[in-house]
């Protein structure tokens, strides 16, 4: 009862901050139109795409070349230290910010959905994160993005049939060729009957070295799925 009580005060207290602080872009300062945005249409257009979703055989596809089977991949962003992306990505995973990463999934959505060879994604996979950080985060940052590319793409599915075993250690505090090494423990595939014979799209934050989600991908074809694609928001440059 007190919890709800609480809870109450809280929405009370964040709809009285509105008043005297109303939404504005995360870059300039701008007052927002929408609610549901986190930029204003200028510093969204300043953004630095990467249009690669549309460009067969693309960097990122090279980068998971030999590691894994992919029908097509990009990211939306290019991902910089000090840049307004990075300002996105960190509202997303480390300050609650739920609208940074819609925000994120509807400029994928926007930039897929008139590309051929995307079209016939039917689900969406988000890579998921540890138990753990989980809890810690309130929720996983590539269901959210997820969200808004189905904001953008209302018949596609989202099914998070992957699953981060708890006995794994966190990725951040192994090197690069031990996080590259035990690659078909990282996940596992927890229903693999939604994926069967479906045209998959893995969805993730940020392309680093691309070890997740090649492990990501190869769990995924155990489920013999009729393709895996990917498409992360941000790749590191
Ligand atoms: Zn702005």
């Amino acid at each position: 009862m007190l919890l709800l009580y609480y809870h109450k005060a809280i929405g009370y207290l964040q709809a009285f901050v509105h008043l005297f602080y109303p939404h504005i872009c995360l870059e300039c300062g701008t007052e927002l139109v929408s609610s549901h945005s986190v930029l204003c249409t200028h510093c969204e257009n300043n953004l630095p795409y990467t249009d690669l979703f549309q460009i067969e055989n693309n960097r990122i596809e090279k980068v998971f070349w030999g590691r894994c089977k992919l029908s097509a991949a990009g990211a939306a962003l290019f991902f910089t230290k000090d840049t307004l992306v990075q300002t996105l990505i960190f509202e997303l995973k480390y300050k609650q910010n739920k609208k940074a990463g819609w925000f994120l999934g509807n400029i994928i959505g926007t930039s897929i959905q008139h590309v051929d060879r995307f079209k016939k994604i039917d689900t969406l996979i988000p890579i998921p994160i540890s138990r753990k950080k989980e809890r810690q985060r309130g929720f996983n940052q590539s269901l959210i993005i997820c969200e808004g590319i189905q904001a953008i793409l209302p018949t596609i599915h989202i099914a998070s049939v992957l699953r981060k075993p708890t006995s794994n250690q966190s990725q951040t505090t192994k090197g690069r060729l031990q996080r590259n090494e035990p690659i078909a423990h990282v996940f596992e595939l927890m229903d693999a009957v939604t994926v069967k014979g479906g045209h998959l799209l893995l969805v993730d934050d940020v392309i680093t070295t691309g070890a997740t989600l090649e492990a990501a991908c190869n769990c995924l074809w155990l489920g013999q799925p009729h393709s895996v694609s990917l498409a992360a928001a941000a790749y590191t440059l």
